[in-house]
């Protein structure tokens, strides 16, 4: 086929002027890029020749980096299993997934921080930041004809088939920038100490060999073996430069900090360092190292559909697959790193993996062991726990409302805000702080701290010194209902109709309260009824409420009416159940009401109603008719 020339998609195109034109500091990422690249590439040849052995060689596989001062290029050659012509097209000229977009729209926060790029899936266009014209020759494990791909990063790129001459890999040809006479931070990358220090910092723990031609001199020796002066030979030899030890099975205390960070930058294609790691063998019946983390920062797509989770799943030390959502349950998706297995079989296919008991096993003794290292946080470390919990906490959450398994767990390890201070506080602590005649744990849902801190649900219950925890994550409403007990207290919602908070006599009380106001607002409350029998269930007069004058509840079965909002956000829209309207028979305005005529006390009726829309953090049906509403009961007096 002859040389074609194409252009790039438009995102990519971005991408590259981005590159090329404001990302300067740190542009030596650029070779953790392509070596990461290359060992992918050499990790997937692997599997594949695994599942088919007629296309196994003996091939060393190997990633070998070429400087060249005179013609000012690098090259990084691997024998992976390369790509074919309509893969470079598919994977090098356009980007199908959503990290084009995310990096552009990041692409300003990226001038400081260039380490970010792995992160969106265009790694390989770093390249153009150093190079101002990169040459591919690639050919795919298994066909004899190559393509070479070239590219000025000017918009458009060629291809054209070529026999590759080392059979299947890449080499990826750098044309490297000359230096600016101004740029004084400018890296010569054919240097070979630069690039030995770069692999050493960014891929020391790759697991092929990275290797590279090292010239040196050394003196010459006499038949003594003493050193003639004056005399030198230069000796070349090949040389490993990084030193390939999975980090995960070495011993934990011979690891640095820096090489744990490093190490997971590499697997989470993260640039901050992660909050916490943890380092584990299993020995027994199942045996499994892993070595996960928890990172820094949510990661870019946390909450899109299609984000993936899991680990990187290795068998005796050999790479099988990444992302394998088996290994731990979707409240951990957000643990990122490796597990190696001795038990699986080399060749387990992902169909295998979806089913393999001892998949299962490794799953229960991993998530097990994260669950008590939080404890263990929660414990000894708060604060480093309570960032954790801070960015991960409503996915955590998310496993006490359908992992019934984990529940016990999870229970203790969930931390709420509450009325009682702007602490967060565990269920424990909260139930230690409870008042001697407090009967419930008592909480609240809603969308924000500001809203359920000053509503109106709270007056009298705050009155009597109950603490209130207050539930704002939206994962929250499904928390509260399969969470009903703990230590054998109920958790109460405070805006249920059954609301239970008087100590007997103080109930008595209450009653004898209610009774003597019910008869008085007898009337009053049957209007109401009638009036507003297309919007409440029920008039009740209660005394929930000190200073507002009336509020809505739900039925104890019935969905709160945030968790209706929050359904409706998502799309589903369902009758809404209808709410019973508690009245404050204290209040001066129901008195006043009271001796309203008709008219006016179904305008008044209408107005209470609205209010505990409102406070209750609903919206009202047709603001413009309330504010109406309002106008007239001003100009009324
Ligand atoms: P990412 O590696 O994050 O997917 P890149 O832009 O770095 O993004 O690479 C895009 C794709 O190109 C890779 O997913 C891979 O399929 C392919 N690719 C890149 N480098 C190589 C290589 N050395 N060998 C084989 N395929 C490669």
């Amino acid at each position: 086929m002859s040389k074609e020339t194409r252009s790039f998609q438009t995102e990519v195109k971005q991408i590259l002027d981005i590159m090329i034109h404001s990302l300067y500091s740190q542009r030596e990422v650029f070779l953790r890029e392509l070596v990461s690249n290359a060992s992918d590439a050499l990790a997937k040849r692997r599997f594949e020749e695994i599942q088919d052995p007629s296309l196994a060689s003996k091939e060393e596989k190997y990633i070998r980096l070429i400087a060249d001062a005179q013609a000012k290029t690098l090259s990084i050659v691997d024998t992976g299993i390369g790509m074919s012509h309509d893969e470079v097209i598919e994977n090098i000229g356009t980007i199908a997934h959503s990290g084009a977009k995310e990096f552009l729209k990041r692409a300003t926060d990226m001038k400081d921080n260039p380490e970010l790029i792995g992160q969106f899936g265009v790694g390989f266009y770093s390249s153009f930041m150093v190079a101002d014209r990169v040459v591919l020759h690639t050919q795919r494990l298994g066909s004899s004809e190559g393509t070479i791909w070239e590219s000025s990063g000017d918009g458009s790129y060629t291809v054209e088939s070529s026999q590759r001459p080392e059979g299947c890999g890449t080499t990826i040809t750098l044309h490297l920038k000359a230096k600016v006479d101004d740029d004084d931070s400018f890296q010569d990358f054919t240097e070979q100490w630069q690039i030995r220090s770069l692999v050493k910092k960014y891929s020391d723990f790759v697991e092929f060999p990275v290797k590279m031609e090292i010239t040196r001199e050394e003196p010459e020796l006499d038949k003594d073996n003493k050193p003639i002066e004056g005399k030198s030979k230069t000796i070349v030899e090949d040389q490993i430069l990084n030193t390939q030890k999975a980090l995960w099975t070495r011993s934990a205390k011979d690891i640095k900090d820096e090489e744990y960070n490093e190490f997971y930058k590499h697997v989470a294609t993260d640039w901050t360092d992660p909050l916490a790691k943890l380092h584990y063998k299993a020995e027994g019946t199942q045996e499994f190292s892993a070595l996960v983390f928890v990172p820094g920062m949510l990661p870019m797509d946390y909450y899109h559909r299609n984000t993936k989770w899991g680990l990187n799943l290795y068998v005796k030390r050999v790479f099988i697959s990444s992302d394998c959502d088996q290994l731990l349950p979707q409240f951990l998706r957000f643990v990122k790193g490796v597990v190696d297995s001795n038990d699986l079989p080399l060749n387990v296919s992902r169909e295998l993996i979806q089913k393999d008991r001892r998949i299962i096993g490794i799953q229960k003794a991993l998530t097990a062991k994260i669950l008590r290292y939080f404890k263990k946080l929660l414990t000894d470390e708060r604060e480093l726990y309570e960032k954790i919990w801070d960015k991960f906490g409503p996915t955590l959450k998310e496993g006490l409302s359908n992992e019934y398994q984990y529940k016990n767990e999870l229970q203790e390890l969930a931390l709420f805000r509450s009325s009682n201070s702007e602490k967060l506080t565990t269920l424990k602590e909260y139930v230690e702080r409870m008042k001697e005649d407090q009967k419930h744990i008592y909480f609240i849902t809603g969308e924000s701290l500001d809203r359920v801190s000053t509503s109106p649900y709270l007056e009298r219950i705050s009155k009597k010194g109950y603490e209130v925890i207050f539930m704002t994550d939206p994962v929250d409403e499904w928390v509260s209902n399969s969470l009903s007990e703990y230590e054998s207290k109920k958790l109460q919602s405070i805006t249920s109709e059954d609301l239970d908070i008087d100590s007997e006599t103080d109930k008595k009380e209450q009653e004898e309260k209610l009774k003597n106001a019910t008869s008085k607002y007898k009337d009053l409350t049957e209007f109401m009824k009638e009036s507003l029998k297309e919007q409440v269930k029920e008039i009740k007069l209660s005394t929930r409420l000190i200073d507002s004058p009336a509020c809505l509840v739900s039925g104890s079965n019935d969905p709160t009416a945030h968790m209706e909002r929050i359904m409706e956000a998502m799309g589903h829209e369902s009758p809404k159940t209808m709410r019973t309207l508690e009245i404050n028979p204290d209040h001066p305005v129901i008195a006043k009401m009271s001796a309203l005529p008709d008219d006016r006390k179904k305008l008044w009726a209408d107005i209470l109603y609205k209010q505990a829309l409102l406070n209750e953090g609903s919206s009202i049906p047709d603001p413009a008719a309330f504010s109406k509403q309002i106008s007239e009961l001003m100009v009324a007096g």
